[in-house]
């Protein structure tokens, strides 16, 4: 393709019902921004105009974004980095600033997970799931906040958690304690940094397609056909349906929610009531 002929633009059910150019001049930094929901939250924020720094540990996966971004015209760039290491984080903060002048958003996004049972698991899977999905979501919404702040010019920070950051989850003790964790940080960053313009929010997904998911959480057609009939909407949430979601909470639409988590799980976290379906509801005069 050559400069002069027109790019396709991306038609992403995450942007259809946004403003073309709503992120226009804006910097957004997206962990885990190379696969699954970072990626098509990625395309998303690209596709509306800003400029999207992704990272995560494995150059690999941001290999697709890259090449897409080439070919319709997207300002994306990606950088190699461990969330668990708040000098790698530090430094990625410092080369966005001194490249870009600002970051106007950070997406906190990547996690690890894995189904485990609570009484069986070593210090060291605990570990490993809350190092990236507590501290890592932390140590990089205190670099990037701490930036947000000194400049004066606002910012938002966006973190990735799940429902059973309140309903808890068997299973998956480290991933539920380290999303509740993040919804505490989420609420008390939004009072403490509300002075300095700084937005704080979260978006809780049920379950939605993704690679990372699908081989942890729901590995055969059984178990997903059980997960599926909890839900009241009866079926999976798109990740690019997600990410249009996160796009809304980063918009100047939300510019008076700060501390706020939006759930987005097709009812499937809320209570389904005493009787089976078609019991009582359903009786006859
Ligand atoms: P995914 O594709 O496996 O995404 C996880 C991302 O985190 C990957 O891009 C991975 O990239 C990155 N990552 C992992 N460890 C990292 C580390 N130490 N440092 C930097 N990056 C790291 O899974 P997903 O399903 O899209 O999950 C995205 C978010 O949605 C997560 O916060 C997850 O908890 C949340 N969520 C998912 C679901 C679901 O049903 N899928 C439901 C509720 C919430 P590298 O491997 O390259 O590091």
């Amino acid at each position: 393709m050559t400069d002069a002929e027109p790019r396709p633009a991306a038609d992403l059910p995450a942007t259809r019902h946004l403003a073309p150019d709503l992120f226009a001049g804006s910097t957004v930094a997206v962990t885990g921004g190379g696969t699954g929901l970072g990626l098509e939250i990625s395309r998303a924020l690209a596709a509306l105009g800003a400029t999207v720094c992704v990272a995560s540990r494995s150059a690999e996966h941001h290999r697709a974004l890259l090449d897409e971004a080439k070919e319709r015209g997207w300002t994306v760039e990606s950088a190699t980095i461990d969330v668990r290491e708040s000098s790698t984080i530090r430094a990625w903060a410092d080369d966005l600033v001194e490249r870009h002048g600002r970051v106007d958003a950070l997406v906190n996004n990547a996690a690890g997970n894995f189904v485990w049972p609570a009484e069986r698991m070593s210090d060291k899977a605990w570990r490993a799931v809350i190092g990236i999905a507590l501290d890592g979501a932390f140590y990089c919404a205190r670099e990037f906040g701490k930036r947000m702040i000194a400049d004066g010019g606002g910012g938002q920070i966006l973190n990735v958690l799940a429902t059973y950051a309140w309903t808890g989850m068997p299973g998956v003790v480290h991933s539920a304690a380290a999303k509740a964790g993040m919804l505490a940080v989420t609420r008390t960053l939004a009072v403490e940094w509300a002075k300095h313009g700084v937005r704080v929010n979260a978006i809780a997904p049920g379950p939605f397609e993704s690679d990372g998911a699908e081989r942890n959480l729901w590995p055969d057609d059984a178990v997903r056909e059980h997960i599926v009939k909890n839900i009241p909407l009866g079926r999976f949430a798109s990740a690019s349906e997600v990410a249009g979601q996160a796009a809304y909470l980063l918009s100047p639409a939300c510019a008076y929610i700060t501390g706020e988590c939006l759930v987005m799980d097709g009812g499937a976290w809320l209570g389904k009531g005493f009787w089976p379906e078609g019991v009582r509801l359903e009786r006859k005069r």
